[in-house]
């Protein structure tokens, strides 16, 4: 049997699946390994205008992190609120406020409404200052 190498769109050969995963990029999609992603996910946040939204992942316990797809750390968690709520599709839920601080001292907020957040929890946060 033989294997043939995996060659994503950034150029770099990767054996491992998955660690390379398809992103969407301004020209459409692109397969990108793990290290790749990691950089594009990095420039895109850092360049995040007050008000503007980036989506990543909740993961880690005490403290939380904010991290890339690939789990890249990006900010942390520093404080989470929780209300229980009236979703008008999901129905009673909590609906969870998350607060991070990143590496710039900048800080981000945003919602969930299906829970607790846990490792791998995906959220949309918007900048704030
Ligand atoms: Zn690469």
């Amino acid at each position: 049997m033989t294997t043939t190498a995996r060659v994503s769109d950034c150029g770099h050969v990767n054996d491992a699946t998955p660690s390379i995963a398809s992103r969407p990029v301004a020209s459409g999609w692109q397969r990108m390994c793990a290290d790749c992603t990691i950089d594009y996910e990095r420039k895109l946040f850092a360049a995040i205008p007050v008000g503007g939204r980036f989506t990543g992942y909740v993961t880690g316990t005490n403290p939380r992190a904010f991290t890339t797809w690939p789990g890249d750390r990006l900010g942390t968690v520093y404080f989470v609120r929780r209300r229980p709520t009236n979703h008008p599709s999901i129905g009673r839920c909590v609906r969870e406020t998350v607060y991070v601080v990143d590496d710039e001292h900048r800080h981000w907020s945003g919602t969930r409404f299906d829970g607790y957040a846990t490792a791998g929890d995906v959220i949309t946060l918007t900048r704030r200052d």
